[in-house]
This record gives C-alpha cells, structure tokens and sequence, in this order.
C-alpha cells in the first residue's frame, strides 16, 4: 500500500507543501519517500467545522450504525495486516510481535465497544415518574447521557496503534458519540496513515459521516494548541509527557469555554515485596521485575519505575539476582531520538546522586541508537529527602528503595504522586501488612495489583488506567476499559417534556435490556 502522506479532513486527502519525514529511530536516518504533509491553521478550521457538523448526525444515529462502524474499523484495520505492523516497526523500532499484539488489543477494543454502544446502559437512563398529588407536586424528570461534541486525540508515541489514531481514545469517543479530530504523533506518521485510511473506509462502508474523524499532523506545538483552542473541540484524549499535557490542559483552561483534558502523564508505578514473600521467592520476583522493567525498553506509562522492601538478608539475595539479571539485559532501540536522549540524561542524573547506587546495567549499546537499560538502590530516607527520585524516567530505568520498617514504608507511600499502579507481592503471612498499607494504595493509584506486575493493562469493564495528578489530569476516569466512554457523556435531564418530544431511550420506561434507575429502583 504506497503512502500518500496526505492529511485526511473529513473524508478528503490533502497534501500540503510544507512536509516532514519520518524517521526510522534505529538508524536515526528519514524513511525515504516523499514525506507527510504539515496541517495548517486552515486544515484545522476545517477539520473542527466538519466535526461539528457532523456531530449534529452522527450522535443521532442508530446505535446499531454506530455499533457496526466501530466493527467496520477494526475489520479494515485488520485486513492492512502486516502492512501495518510493518510499518509500525520501521516508526517506532518495536518489535513485530508487540506491534501484532497491540493490532489485536487495538481491534478488540473496537470491537468491544461496538458491544458496550449496542448495550445501551452508558446512556445512564433514570427517571422519576411525576408526582402531582405530592406537595409540592413532583415534577417527571428524565435523565440521559449525551457525547459532549468534538474530541482531540492525540496520538502517543509508544503505543502507535492501541493509543493512537484508532486507540482507546478515539474508539471512546466515537462509541459516546463524538467526532474526532487526531493528531497525529510526528514520530509514526506513515502508521497513522494506514489507520486513518481504515477508518475512511469504514465510514464508507458504514454510511457513517465522513466529518466525524480527521487526521492533522505536524511536528510543532502549535498544531496541538490550535487544536485544543479551537472552540468547536469540547473534550481532549492525550497520553505522553507531564510537560505536554500540562501545557495542554493550560491551553484548555484559558479559552472562553475552558473544556475537559484527559491526559495520561507520568508515573513510576511502585511495587512492594513484602517480607515472606520476598524471603519465599525472591529470585523468581527478581527475573520477573527485570522482564518487567525492560519490556519494549521500559517505554511503558506502567513501566515499574519504583520497588520498595524491607532491609535484611532477603532483600540482599533479591538485589543480587536482580544485578545478574539485568547484566544480561541486550540494549534495545528507542521509540525517538529525543525520548533516547531524555533517557539517557535520566540514567546519568541517577547516577550523580550521592546517595543512589547503580546496581547494574544492561549489555553496553552496539550503536548510538540504542539504549540498555539501568537499576539504581537507595535507601528510604534518602528517597524521601530527594523528591527527583520519585519522577519518572520513561524507558527502562528503575530504582530499589529499602525501608527501615513498615512505619517508614508507609511514610514514602503517603509522600509519592498519584500512581496509576501499585502492586503488592504477598505470601499469606504478609496479609496483615497488605491490609495496612492497602488504604494509602487506593489514595494513589487507580488499579492495586496484587502479586503481578505493572506492564500489561487487560481491556476490560473493570480495567482503571487511571489515577491521581500527575498520573492523570482526571482521577474520576479511565482511558482504557469501557468505563473510558464516560469521559466523553454529559447528563442532560429533561422535566415534564411530552412524550413524543423525549429521546426515545427516554419514552416509555426506558431502553429494553439496558440497566436503568426507575423511581429508584435498578431495573432491566
Ligand atoms: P510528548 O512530548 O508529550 O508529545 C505528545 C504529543 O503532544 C505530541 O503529539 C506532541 O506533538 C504534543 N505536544 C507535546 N507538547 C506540547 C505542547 N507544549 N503543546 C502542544 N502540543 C504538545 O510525548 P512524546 O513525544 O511521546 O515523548 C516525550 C516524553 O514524554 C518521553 O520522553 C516521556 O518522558 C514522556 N512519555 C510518557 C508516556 C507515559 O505513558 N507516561 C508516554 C509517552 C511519552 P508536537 O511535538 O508535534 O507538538
């Protein structure tokens, strides 16, 4: 499949003089082809124009057309097979098994939303029969949920297919309703391409609107904040860095109509071995928090960036395990030139501390695109007197903290940023602990893990990859899962409306096999 490197507004492809390359991050050298056209602030009127035209028609179609266009994506994202996971790779220098597997959880998140908009109950029905012989009288009310309007999405750089142009959020908004304008991340242009295309076609097929998805791309900031300030956009979906999603949020939060960012940041993760667990298995946790850790070169929002124990012989074993383990570690190419330079300027920060110890490396790079990954030691106090210890270094770096008692491992957990994990490692004889530290992981972090690690976030309906600042910008939410849609609804009640003006999942007593709340009462 040649690529066009053309913008795609609202159904049509547009090329531009002003063009980038993309770069293949293993050699650092440009992809040779003819590069991808840069948007325009006229590109993204006209994308944001055409979305909210089209959300006038496409919030208000079947939920079976919607359903089967969500179906209609992954099918067509399915049938560019290895076409793009090949190009995927090329993009990002991941490797190709990762990038079939994030294809498939990129379809079955589609798919799985095509379910959730057929199911119907994230139209949240509840109503409260009138009362008119109550004093005073009781009027009817009438609730539903209704998409917010317009959605940016940004795409992330380390997940060029599940968090991008066709990714978790975007198959969100689109099953809540909303248009989506993407930006596309500048490091896998020729990816998001192919995906965008898919999605044209499954419009195409589908009859859906053809304004309810754009793809803009651009590799400078000004592209983001047009984007976001523009007025007709009313949500953000974004995953990346701290930097990036403040800076958006601050774009977000200074228009006339300051809108909702959902923006998934930085976090480190923390994971506790907790001591007869440690004492039990403590090789076994060690080459697992190295598979961990140095997983797709740590680039991971769940990476374990933070592992904390009690001191004693135990510990002593675990780190020597982990030393020999990580020697091994082959170093491995990084998803951009500048992701590989902050990480290396991350590693080299760790290691000037004073009081951190650099307790083994990975097999040394064969070229100057590789990065091999780093495990640091120190102890609680110093972590605790040291706050750039607790951010994150996004790729595959970690740090062992060692706890004087549980009174000081409680102390840390209460000091760290919100989280989007915690995990425990637990024998039944450490029950007792986990229950007391329990209450501070819940404060933190959306999902708490128990004897597992971090990386590998199923899509699910109870899945929270979500957490509290910096973690996200919005604790109430989640950006994987279907509980994801709910980021993308707004409750509109309507009082003493007749019934043949009410939505029809509103007339009656509510949508069939949809969950509702009726006078109270949950009913199917
Ligand atoms: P990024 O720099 O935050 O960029 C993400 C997206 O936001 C890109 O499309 C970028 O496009 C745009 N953007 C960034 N800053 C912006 C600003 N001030 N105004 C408007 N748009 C802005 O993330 P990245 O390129 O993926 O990687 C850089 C660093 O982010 C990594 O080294 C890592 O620290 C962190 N990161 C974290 C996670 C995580 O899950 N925790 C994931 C990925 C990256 P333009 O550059 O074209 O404006």
């Amino acid at each position: 499949m040649t690529l066009t490197g053309n913008l795609f507004i609202a159904g049509q492809r547009r090329s531009s003089d002003e063009r980038f390359q993309a770069l293949d991050p293993s050699t650092d050298k440009a992809i040779p082809e003819p590069g991808f056209a840069i948007a325009e602030p006229a590109d993204v009127d006209a994308a944001c124009e055409a979305a909210e035209a089209a959300y006038a028609i496409y919030s208000n179609l079947p939920l079976e057309k919607r359903a089967r266009f969500l179906e209609a994506m992954a099918d067509e994202i399915d049938s560019l097979g290895d076409t793009l996971t090949e190009r995927a790779c090329a993009e990002t220098g991941l490797p190709e098994a990762r990038l079939t597997g994030e294809r498939g959880r990129t379809v079955g998140q589609l798919r799985l939303f095509a379910q959730v908009v057929r199911d119907g109950a994230w139209q949240g029905v509840r109503i409260d029969n009138a009362d008119p012989d109550r004093t005073p009288p009781k009027p009817d009310l009438r609730l539903r949920k209704v998409p917010l309007g317009p959605v940016a999405v940004f795409g992330a750089s380390n997940f060029p297919l599940a968090f991008s142009i066709a990714g978790g959020d975007t198959a969100s908004a689109l099953a809540a309703g909303c248009p989506v304008v993407a930006k596309g991340h500048p490091a896998h242009p020729g990816t998001s391409e192919l995906v965008a295309g898919a999605i044209m076609r499954a419009a195409e097929k589908t009859g859906v609107p053809t304004g309810m998805f754009s793809l803009l791309n651009g590799t400078s900031h000004e592209l983001g904040t047009a984007l976001v300030s523009d007025p007709r956009i009313q949500a953000v979906g974004f995953t990346g860095s701290r930097k990036g999603g403040e800076a958006l949020m601050k774009v977000a939060a200074a228009r006339k109509q300051p809108i909702p960012v959902y923006a998934e940041m930085s976090a480190i993760n923390p994971v506790i071995l907790l001591p007869s667990a440690l004492e039990s298995r403590g090789d076994a946790l060690a080459q697992a928090y190295v598979g961990s850790v140095t997983m797709g070169a740590g680039q991971f929002c769940t990476n374990p960036g933070l592992v904390l124990a009690m001191q004693g012989e135990a510990l002593e074993n675990f780190a020597e395990a982990v030393g020999d383990a990580i020697h091994k570690a082959a170093p491995q190419v990084m998803l951009t030139h500048g992701i590989r330079q902050q990480f290396g300027a991350g590693k080299a920060e760790l290691s000037a501390e004073t009081n951190v110890t650099l307790l083994g490396e990975g097999v040394a790079p064969s070229n100057e695109c590789q990065s091999s990954a780093a495990i640091f030691r120190t102890s609680a106090a110093e972590f605790m007197k040291n706050p750039s210890l607790g951010e994150e270094n996004f790729g595959a770096s970690s740090i062992i903290v060692e706890c004087d008692d549980l009174d000081q491992l409680q102390s840390l957990l209460a000091g760290l940023e919100g989280q989007l994990t915690a995990a425990l490692h637990m024998d039944e004889a450490d029950y007792g602990m986990a229950g007391k530290l329990l209450p501070v992981l819940e404060k933190k972090a959306g999902r708490v893990i128990a004897n597992g690690w971090p990386t590998g976030v199923e899509v699910s309906h109870s899945m929270v990859h979500g957490g509290p600042y910096p973690a996200t910008s919005d604790p109430k939410s989640t950006s994987v899962g279907t509980l994801a849609i709910e980021r993308f609804l707004r409750p509109v009640c309507y009082q003493d409306l007749p019934p043949e003006l009410l939505p029809a999942c509103l007339a009656g007593q509510g949508p069939d096999g949809a969950i509702r709340l009726i006078d109270g009462v949950w009913k199917i």
